[in-house]
């Protein structure tokens, strides 16, 4: 008994509920609605107290839906409770509406919120207030249009025929199920889908008790043993409540976001002003001043609907172009030095290479490589090559003469620099104040070379530029490199082809 779930346990107990429920009704037949209003109560009590157990045992972004189910819940007690006093002590014709019907018309409106709330990340509060005043609103306008009195204003009773409160009911309570299967259709496997199961299971079957309920109730006349049906739904949805929560970590995992999804997530806010417009004209010519509120209240609504979901879009349409810039400047930098990264250097040199071959000017590349880093690295450790790195990227930066010129790093301890419209001496002029900038750290590097460390540097220019492509530039340099490595580095060696199809000269 212990490892059973609650919702298993629960159901001995359900079924002594209704049995006893029917026993009294057998035994006082006179009597059935007296006998029958506490059971009545206490059914849908128990669900009302299931659900808020369900509501603090989830996790708080999952409590919203559990509430609002509660609420609905309350509203049908209420309405049970009022009928009870209108039945017992005002002697009120079941064929009057009267408060009992307001409060049970009034249930869907929470359930109904409670199908239409909008998944959790997207949740504006505001909004689920907004919503919540307008289903109310819209709510007291339909069950005034349906049932002709007017709720607190004194107006005299009166009765409505079986047929159309039966109708009523059968429309509202089928419309609820429809709903919500509708939305249990469009849900993901996430923690959230739970309460969507147990909201349509138990939405189903009070349809099809309430509809068996309301037709028998319009057929016969008093209580009797078909009461004890109505326990039912509510004793189920106990039960269903009961079961553990699943995993909250599962919580919105599944993205979902199919149109029927979306349209059900985003038309019913919609709904309810073009629903609360057509009642309130409607409305108009018999009751002016509710008719006007009505149509107030719509447009005040859908107002600051409209004004703040703009402001939101002209917002998040500025944060994403921020975000698309940074990542913009992310991908093209070099996360260590900060300056650009190879893939900014290709960009820029095809950029470049083109603008020469339309203005007809050189363009320069350099190919600046530390000489024994692995030397600083393995005697002063990684960190160490690290800030050499960052110095070096900075020096060389700093070398640039114009604000067009570009410094990437290319490799691992290499860097390239790009200089357009500049000829071999420009360029050869920029590689020398290179090498003197590094002299001029002084990073301790030990090598055959000295005690500070040093760089060769690979130049290439292109005079003909359009000639060839943009990555024979490159190559040059780097053959450039090469030799300045060779001939025993902390050197500037150039190489200067006519153009980059074939062979070229120094
Ligand atoms: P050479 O004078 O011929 O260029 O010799 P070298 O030691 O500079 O060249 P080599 O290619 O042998 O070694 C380059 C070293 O640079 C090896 C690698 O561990 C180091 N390196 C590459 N990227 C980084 C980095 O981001 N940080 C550090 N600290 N070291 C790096
Ligand atoms: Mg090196
Ligand atoms: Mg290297």
């Amino acid at each position: 008994m212990r490892y059973l779930p609650t919702s298993i346990r629960f159901a001995p107990f359900a079924l002594c509920f209704i049995g006893a429920h029917a026993l009294c009704l057998l035994m006082l037949p006179s009597r059935s609605a007296l006998v029958s209003y506490p059971f009545l109560i206490v059914a849908p009590s128990l669900a009302l107290g299931a659900c808020f157990w369900r509501a603090r045992a989830e996790v708080r972004a999952l409590r919203m839906p559990w509430v609002l189910l509660g609420a609905g819940l309350f509203l049908w007690i209420l309405g049970i409770a009022l009928s009870a006093w209108e039945d017992i002590f005002q002697q009120i014709p079941e064929s009057i509406a009267w408060f009992s019907d307001f409060s049970y018309f009034l249930y869907a409106v929470p359930i109904l919120l409670a199908i239409a709330s909008v998944s959790n990340h997207q949740r504006i509060p505001f909004f689920v207030w907004m919503d919540g005043i307008q289903a109310v609103v819209t709510a007291y306008l339909a069950y005034i249009t349906i049932f002709s009195v007017v709720p607190f204003s004194g107006h005299a009773l009166a009765p409505i025929s079986a047929s159309v409160l039966v109708l009523t009911y059968n429309v509202e309570n089928g419309l609820l199920a429809v709903a919500a299967t509708l939305r249990l259709l469009v849900q993901p496997r996430n923690a959230g889908r739970r309460f969507y199961e147990i909201l349509c299971g138990y939405l189903w079957v009070y349809a099809i008790v309430a509809g068996l309920y309301n037709h028998w109730a319009s057929v016969s006349d008093g209580h009797a043993t078909m009461d004890v049906i109505v326990d039912i739904p509510f004793l189920l949805l106990s039960a269903t409540c009961l079961t553990r929560p699943r995993n909250a970590a599962d919580t919105d995992t599944a993205e979902w976001k199919r149109p029927l999804a979306v349209i059900i997530e985003n038309v019913s806010p919609i709904f309810y002003t073009l629903a609360l417009l057509a009642l309130s004209i409607v409305l108009m010519r018999e009751h002016f001043y509710v008719g006007t509120v009505g149509i107030f209240t719509a447009l005040v609504v859908y107002t600051i609907r409209t004004t703040t979901l703009q402001s939101r879009l002209v917002r998040t349409q500025q944060e994403l172009r921020d975000a698309r810039d940074r990542l913009e400047k992310i991908a093209l930098t070099d996360a260590l030095t900060n300056t650009a990264n190879r893939r900014c250097f290709d960009q820029t040199l095809t950029l470049e290479w083109n603008r020469a071959a339309r203005t007809q000017r050189p363009l320069g590349v350099l190919l600046i490589d530390i000489d024994h880093f692995k030397k600083l690295n393995d005697r002063y450790g990684h960190p160490a090559g690290d800030k050499c790195l960052v110095a070096v990227a900075a020096a060389l930066q700093g070398a640039l003469p114009r604000g067009g010129d570009l410094l990437a790093r290319y490799g691992g301890e290499e860097f390239a620099a790009i200089l357009p419209a500049t000829d071999e001496d420009g360029a050869r002029r920029v590689a020398a104040k290179m090498l003197s900038a590094i002299h001029a750290l002084r990073i301790r590097n030990e090598t055959p070379l000295g005690d500070f460390a040093t760089v060769s540097i690979g130049v290439a220019v292109s005079e003909s530029a359009g000639v060839g492509s943009a990555h024979q530039i490159v190559e040059a340099a780097d053959q450039a490199l090469y030799r300045a490595k060779d001939a025993g580095r902390n050197r500037i060696e150039a190489f200067v082809p006519r153009d980059y199809q074939g062979s070229g000269s120094t």
